[in-house]
């Protein structure tokens, strides 16, 4: 498939996200186009296809967004007041923002509007990021800023077939590293956690994160259960990762960084649900789908 860059008008901004969060995305799509990547419904929302959870196409196209710093400019109240997730539904750092430079003006924009806290959410390479990293330093003075970086496992052959389109580990493990070494607050993002050897990974990256490691899995039973069964079967055992979790975090732990796990035994997947169910009601929100049964909520 021809891959197609066109330019788009935003009509807002900033998005919401889950909770009072809120998002800008100055990308639609992504050229990454990891297996398990929930913007995969972006396909379905921008008419791409008629299904949300279809992988067609994804990663051929991206749009662009030409007219975000003015429309910052009409929604800066609201900004002063959140926390931004910059990137969740795109990677802000695609080898395509060297030529197009849409980050740094928003950037610029974030230093005379700060909003509480800033996350730039990426896998992005060392060559790809470091040319905000003086903005991003800068910003640092003003609000808290966090970079969420996103490395899935230590294994090379795991990276190739989950996200072959993305950056090798080797080009992360440098990204990650030059943000700790420019003093930019640092979370690792092992979300969804891949097949690995957690000591190995651990000893790898927790030297690069000042924040914590999140660990978590996503949709292994929807977007890459295929993929799941044909190399790593073990992976779709859920008491097996539950235990791969485990010890993960056990290992960033032993190295002084702390972390934040998703346990998926019943009864904690039961018991975030339940608490997803107060919010909506809390702020009466309309719950997207009627759901009776809990083991419906399988996102493992
Ligand atoms: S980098 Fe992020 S947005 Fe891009 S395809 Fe991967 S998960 Fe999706």
């Amino acid at each position: 498939m021809p891959f197609t860059l066109k330019p788009i008008v935003a009509r807002q901004a900033l998005t919401s996200t889950y909770g009072s969060n809120i998002a800008i995305n100055p990308y639609q799509g992504c050229v990454f186009a990891c297996e398990f990547c929930s913007a995969i419904k972006m396909n379905f929302f921008t008419g791409r296809t008629k299904e949300k959870w279809d992988k067609t196409g994804w990663g051929t196209w991206v749009d662009y967004k030409t007219n975000l710093v003015e429309l910052l400019h009409k929604e800066k109240e609201k900004i002063k007041k959140s926390k931004i997730y910059f990137g969740n539904a795109t990677d802000i750092y695609m080898p395509i923002e060297r030529k197009l430079g849409l980050i740094p003006p928003i950037l610029e924009f974030f230093l005379e509007n700060p909003p509480i806290e800033l996350e730039v959410q990426t896998r992005g390479t060392a060559r790809d990021i470091a040319r905000d990293i003086p903005l991003l330093q800068e910003l640092s003075k003003k609000t808290s800023v966090l970079v969420s970086y996103s490395i899935h496992t230590d294994r090379e052959d795991v990276r190739k077939i989950f996200e072959p389109k993305a950056p090798s580990l080797l080009e992360r493990e440098r990204g990650l590293r030059l943000y700790n070494e420019a003093g930019i607050e640092t979370r690792l993002s092992c979300m969804p956690i891949l097949p690995l050897n957690p000591e190995i990974y651990a000893e790898r990256f927790a030297p690069f994160v000042t924040k914590r490691v999140w660990i978590a899995t996503m949709n292994h039973k929807q977007l890459t259960k295929d993929l799941f069964q044909k190399h790593f079967p073990e992976w779709l055992d859920e008491s097996f990762v539950e235990a791969m979790m485990q010890k993960t975090r056990e290992e960033f732990e032993k190295r002084g960084v702390k972390s934040f796990y998703n346990s998926i035994t019943p009864e904690a997947k039961k018991e975030r649900w339940e608490w997803r169910e107060k919010k909506i009601v809390e702020r009466k929100l309309k719950p997207i789908a009627v759901i009776t049964d809990t083991n419906q909520l399988n996102l493992f």
